[in-house]
């Protein structure tokens, strides 16, 4: 697929966004080779250039994590990017889909590290991508690209970026926003900060990986937690739209009110919201037993919610929607909705 990279420079950050399909000048400019990667004047990047440079054989890239989002993510590199692609899970099982599609499943998280030019990783908490970069840092030495896609919030990157950089290699935050069929239909948007050389590399190398999983990819700076940040502010607005939503279904039914017209009359008006016409089927016609089958599991939608308000604590903000919603979610969670799509949220509405 060819691309055009947009780069807008302004004074807080870089944006690199991907319109696919498009050619000019600029993207000539800016599309680079794993061989013609832009050099800053360190001797780090003119040492990683030479490397470069010497390098023909074309990067093998692991995977850890084998859930909902990274099984299609490292499908797409498989199938788009004709990657030789390695992959780890803590349940074997679970990557059962990749090694089907022609991936080499490895014992260990170190093991991939090893043998692999950039790592992914995609697993569900804070706490999870804390433990896997535990298992997976003796294998990383060297100028090895380590892009960890979890959503956390910015301690825990930059506690992962002090790990890999510590042992030589570059970090990368670089959590989605999209969900299960963008992850299938490669649609995904990368919210990236970290090393930016990784990001060029992983984003204008001939393969272009971020372009196999993704349509867009923004570069929001060095500072790590910038990536972490902007995607819990993404989905602390979601998560209240969300949770806005079913109250709104949920009064209609009161009001005794068609539920069908509700969505249509959203869909023709200024705020349609694509996850109405996605998620709002399911939801006018539930009822107490329904069980949401998981695109976005809900426990993943509330500690995300969780994520933000903390955050938002953090930065002094009061954050009063966004703290309602997440109360919302905290009941349906307790209520058994852990595992349900965050749709599953009605049922704490109609509680
Ligand atoms: P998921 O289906 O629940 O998969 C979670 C993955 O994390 C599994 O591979 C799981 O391994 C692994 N994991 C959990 N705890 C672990 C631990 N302690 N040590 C090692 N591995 C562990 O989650 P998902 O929906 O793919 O989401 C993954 C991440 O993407 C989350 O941060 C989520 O918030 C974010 N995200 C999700 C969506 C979405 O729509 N689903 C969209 C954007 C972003 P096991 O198989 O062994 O349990």
């Amino acid at each position: 697929m060819s691309s055009v990279l947009q780069l807008k420079s302004t004074t807080t950050h870089t944006t690199y966004s991907d319109i696919a399909n498009h050619r000019s000048s600029k993207h000539n400019q800016l599309r680079l080779g794993r061989n013609r990667i832009i050099s800053k004047s360190t001797t780090a990047t003119s040492e990683r250039e030479k490397m470069t440079t010497t390098t023909t054989k074309k990067p093998v890239i692991g995977f850890l994590g084998a859930g909902i989002m990274a099984v299609p993510m490292a499908l797409n590199l498989i199938n788009k990017g004709e990657h030789e692609l390695i992959c780890w899970n803590r349940t074997s099982s679970a990557c059962d889909p990749l090694v089907k599609a022609g991936a080499v499943f490895a014992n260990t998280a170190k093991e991939v590290c090893e043998r692999c030019d950039f790592i992914y990783v995609m697993v569900s908490t804070p706490e999870a991508t804390l433990e896997v970069c535990e298992l997976a840092k003796e294998g990383i030495s060297n100028n090895k690209g380590y892009i960890d896609c979890s959503t956390v919030d910015r301690h825990t990157a930059k506690k992962v970026s002090e790990v890999i950089t510590s042992r030589g290699g570059r970090y990368l935050e670089g959590p989605v926003s999209g969900s299960k069929v963008p992850a299938e239909t490669g649609q995904l948007i990368f919210l990236c900060a970290g090393d930016e050389s990784l990001f060029k590399e992983i984003y204008a190398d001939d393969a272009n990986q971020l372009n196999k999983m993704g349509k867009a990819s923004f570069f929001l700076g060095e500072e790590v937690g910038a990536g972490a940040n902007m995607k819990l502010i993404v989905n602390s607005c979601m998560g209240s739209i969300m949770a806005s939503f079913a109250e709104s279904i949920a009064l209609c039914e009161d009001a005794k009110l068609s539920k069908q017209s509700l969505l249509e009359v959203l869909a023709l008006g200024a705020i349609n919201v694509p996850m109405f016409a996605m998620k709002g089927p399911a939801m006018i016609a539930s009822n107490e037993d329904t069980k949401f089958a998981p695109a976005f599991p809900l426990k993943h939608a509330q500690k995300d919610m969780r994520l933000a308000v903390q955050l938002a604590d953090e930065l002094g903000r009061e954050l009063p929607v966004a703290s309602a919603a997440n109360e919302m979610y905290k009941r349906a969670r307790r209520d058994g909705h852990d595992d349900e799509d965050f749709a599953a949220v009605i049922h704490a509405v109609k509680k």
